[in-house]
């Protein structure tokens, strides 16, 4: 019997762990078959998932990859995620977690101004927090139905129907965003407003806010725009809604799972999404019970980096996104289907198949999205480590070739 305190508390292991991280290795021996009777201890199973664990994952910072909302995330936000995992506090149990729910509060009282709301809670994905705010719309006000454009991300579909709401899909106008002429009746609906669709990063006309009896803003991708001096324009309006979603671990790059709830009445809203509960020290806000300390590496990003760090990135990877839709504009062979407005970059080929097309480029360089039938290739500016005259000039070679 391996000594079981060991098994809890690292020798060198942990050092050895931070190797591999650095080192990468590639090459794979088979796992093996099923789970083991008995363990091969902690350094053995290191060395044998560490090709697999690395090996077999997307880089997300290859200068190459601009493919994915899934951006890199910086070194501090690893080693803060490997203090979280080592004290595996809970937010549900303050007791627990004392400095994590101040970092959280420090976290969401520096941001929710930017969006004109007043509190929020941290949740692991927008997907979360789009059904936490159509929860909190259905109980509070009374609506009874979701409206959004055909464009809105599926976790909005699918919060209507957990939440038991009809669910009303809006036309697109030309430019990919709700069509206001074809909005009908919302004075006892949900309207949810898309910034940064996820196939296209258009934004629905903010202006439409706080004409619905519940408008909530689905900022997933684009929200983080809000702390560019450059940018925070286009998000303009989005102080008139009454709960606005970010995802963290899109352009905040916060690691999974990092998002954003975000209310104007926090009252109301959280008196009819809190639970309180026997075994319960304090009320139980939000969709989640357990959840983890994932404000601890946000807080850790925007300390080390500050407001303007990040809006550097994030300026970064918007000029990047510009600078490769012009180069595309230019190319007789390829169709560009809008200039970008958050950083999401859509073309295709015009002498070829868009299959064939992305054959003729690396692995990971970008992803596809589908529109009016036709597939597109999509390419989205989440790496500041991307370099973008290398990918343009492989984009030429492959549609000129
Ligand atoms: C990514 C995305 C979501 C879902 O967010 P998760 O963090 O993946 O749960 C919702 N809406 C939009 C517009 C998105 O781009």
């Amino acid at each position: 019997m391996p000594n079981k305190n060991k098994s809890f508390l690292p020798g060198a292991g942990l050092e050895h762990s931070i190797e591999l991280l650095r080192e990468a290795p590639k090459v794979q021996e088979n796992l093996p078959d099923g789970i083991p009777n008995f363990g091969i201890g902690e350094l053995e199973t290191l060395e044998l998932l560490a090709p697999h664990v690395f090996g077999r994952a997307a880089r997300l910072d290859d200068s190459q990859a601009l493919a994915h909302m899934d951006p890199p995330t910086p070194w501090i936000t690893w080693a803060t995620t490997l203090w979280n995992a080592r004290l595996n506090q809970n937010l549900l149990h303050p007791a627990t977690a004392p400095f994590a729910i101040e970092a959280e509060k420090k976290v969401m009282d520096w941001l929710v101004p930017f969006y004109g709301m007043n509190e929020g809670h941290m949740c692991s994905g927008s997907t979360i927090a789009n059904l936490t705010a159509l929860w909190a719309a259905r109980d509070t006000k009374g609506i009874e139905k979701v409206v959004a454009s055909n464009a809105a991300h599926i976790s909005i579909e699918k919060a209507a129907k957990i939440l038991g709401l009809p669910y009303e899909q809006v036309a697109t106008n030309a430019k990919g965003q709700i069509d206001p002429n074809k909005i009908g009746d919302i004075s006892n609906a949900c309207l949810v407003l898309t910034a940064g669709t996820t196939a296209t990063g258009v934004i629905d006309l903010l202006s439409l806010a706080g004409q619905a009896k519940w408008t909530h803003v689905d900022a997933a991708w684009a929200g983080p725009l809000r702390l560019s001096q450059t940018h925070a324009q286009l998000l303009d309006g989005i102080d008139k809604a009454d709960s606005v979603a970010v995802s963290a671990h899109k352009w905040l790059f916060q690691p999974k799972d990092s998002a954003l709830i975000m209310l104007r009445d926090v009252d109301v809203a959280n008196s009819a999404i809190s639970f309180g509960g026997g075994y319960l020290a304090t009320p139980n806000v939000g969709v989640q019970g357990s959840r983890g300390a994932s404000a601890i590496p946000l807080l850790a990003t925007l300390i080390a980096w500050g407001k303007e760090g990040i809006a550097d990135r994030i300026d970064h990877s918007m000029s990047m996104a510009s600078v490769l839709a012009t180069e595309l504009s230019k190319e007789d062979n390829i169709s560009l289907w809008a200039m970008p407005e958050t950083g999401v970059t859509v073309f295709r080929p015009l002498t070829m198949s868009t299959e064939a097309f992305s054959q003729r480029l690396p692995d990971g360089m970008f992803s596809h999205c589908v529109l009016d039938g036709e597939k597109w290739v999509r390419s989205v500016a989440a790496n500041p480590l991307a370099d973008i005259d290398k990918i343009i000039l492989a984009v030429q070679e492959a549609v000129r070739r």
